[in-house]
């Protein structure tokens, strides 16, 4: 992670050894970590104090006035965002001065608002509906022709903004040279035309940019991916991790019924903070088309999808016409901890496998930063070398029928086709290059669809959860280990 991110946000280990200081707030007493702001401060006791343009994983800006409290002994409201809890200090966030302070703030920013949120794709989730709620609720006294702005504008990956929406807290601006390391955005001109800008003739670029997207406390700025797709409050929610590389991103998958809208990042400071990349944000869309969903057999030279059973009688009469002793397993490093052990354990108990290798998503070109995204592409590539499972390439040379965990990458599918290996068995969560050879293929589900560990980079093992049940005829690999166990 970047040094930009570590210099403002402290690892646990750091909280431990800080001091403390304690504090009143509304009348409750807490002890915080030295440094700790106000609105930090008062989230310790399940308590909001409302803001735009504070983000805990930007540096604060102070430039929206929404957090605004009051303070013993300091004549005037001060900011929360920026006002460092001492020892003793005595703070007041619901005073009528406060409560009034909101209220125009509410009102300034709600000036040229547009009206927009019948059709606002941040309808539902935005932070100036909620607080136009809770602070301000009064209909508008001005009475003057609204600034018009532009609508629509294209940003660049993926990101479109809506002028007229935006309330300049800067918090897109901060992300990108903050986090993203990146000088895309600013705010041009001044008073109510201040607003947020590419540099001329230039797009925004940089791998985090759906990030401005989840930092937008309103509808400014919108993800083209999901804009339009689906109401907020139609969506669920199921917390995961990301398997586009093996950083493990914590992430929130929102779906309605068994299909997904969006990936958004989750906060884990350990991990990734509070953000995650493009990449991985975007590439859902394999749980939602191309799938697997029944098993198939190739017989006779003709490849049909077929019931269950039937699949599990073939798949007995294939693997019973091969000395076990000549068959290899290749497990994958874009399966569950679970899903690894239980078919390694497998190869080993039922076939006598010595030794059991693996495939890894190993793609040509593989973009790395020293942010988030990591070289290895695979989730839980650490787990596979932890148990010393082998490279494809070096499969024994008596070997000469494979089954497959999941997918193969080009080479090692390369490498199958060299050797002239029969797949035997193929588990798939999609279509695939590989399905060409296999003689029967079975649907397992996604990660979406089951729960699980991957293990990071890092070494860390992280849990992900089912958002919604398994496809089709899709079962996990445990479950077909168990019932292919019994049936040999
Ligand atoms: S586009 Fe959104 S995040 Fe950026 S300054 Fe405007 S309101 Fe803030
Ligand atoms: S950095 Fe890796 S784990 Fe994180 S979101 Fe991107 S692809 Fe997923």
């Amino acid at each position: 992670m970047g040094q930009a991110i570590d210099a403002r946000r402290w690892t646990l280990d750091d909280r431990a050894n800080m001091s403390k200081v304690r504090l009143i707030i509304d009348g409750t007493e807490i002890e915080v970590d030295e440094g700790t702001n106000l609105i930090e401060a008062a989230k310790q006791i399940g308590l909001e104090i409302p803001h735009f343009c504070y983000h805990p994983g930007l540096s604060p800006d102070g430039n929206c006035r929404m957090c605004l409290v009051e303070v013993e002994k300091i004549p005037k409201p001060v900011i929360a965002c920026k006002t460092v809890a001492t020892e003793g200090m005595v703070v007041k966030t619901n005073t009528e001065l406060i409560e009034k302070a909101r209220s125009s703030v509410m009102e300034f920013l709600l000036i040229n608002h547009p009206l927009d949120c019948p059709t606002c794709d941040q309808a539902g989730e935005c932070k100036l509906q909620d607080y136009y709620m809770d602070y301000d609720l009064q209909p508008s006294r001005y009475k003057e022709k609204k600034v018009r702005k532009r609508k629509m504008i294209d940003l660049g990956s993926g990101v479109m903004l809506d002028e007229e929406r935006c309330v300049v807290c800067r918090r897109c601006v901060r992300f990108c040279r903050e986090i993203a390391g990146k000088e895309e955005l600013y705010v041009q001109e001044r008073g109510h035309n201040s607003m947020v800008a590419t540099f001329p003739g230039k797009e925004m670029t940089n791998p985090y940019s759906g990030n401005t997207v989840d930092v937008c406390p309103v509808g400014a700025l919108t993800s083209k991916d999901f804009r339009y797709k689906k109401r907020v409050w139609y969506l669920s929610q199921t917390d995961s991790i990301c398997p586009g590389c093996s950083r493990g991103c914590n992430i929130s998958i929102h779906y309605e019924g068994n299909v997904v809208y969006r990936l958004k990042p989750r906060e884990n400071l350990e991990v990734n903070k509070y953000w995650m990349c493009d990449f991985g944000r975007y590439d859902y869309k394999f749980i939602n088309e191309e799938r697997r969903l029944i098993p198939a057999y190739r017989k006779d030279g003709v490849f049909s999808e077929v019931s269950y059973q039937e699949a599990m009688s073939y798949l007995r009469e294939t693997l019973t016409s091969y000395d076990p002793l000549n068959i290899a397993f290749i497990a994958s490093a874009q399966e569950s901890v679970e899903a690894i052990d239980s078919f390694v354990a497998f190869a080993k108990d039922k076939f006598f496998a010595d030794t059991v290798y693996y495939s890894k998503n190993d793609p040509a070109q593989s973009y790395a930063d020293d942010i988030l995204i990591a070289k290895d592409k695979n989730p839980n590539l650490a787990h596979i070398q932890k148990l010393g499972l082998k490279e494809v390439e070096a499969i024994a040379k008596d070997i000469q029928a494979v089954v497959i965990q999941r997918n193969l990458s080009e080479s090692d599918l390369g490498l199958i086709k060299k050797r002239g290996l029969k797949v035997l068995v193929l588990f798939a969560t999609n279509y695939t290059k590989v399905d060409e050879r296999a003689l029967v293929i079975f649907p397992i589900p996604t990660y979406a669809e089951q729960s699980g560990c991957y293990v990071n980079c890092d070494g860390m093992m992280q849990s992900f959860k089912k958002a919604f049940d398994a496809q089709g005829e899709a079962k996990t690999i445990q479950e077909y280990i168990a019932e292919i166990g019994a049936l040999l």
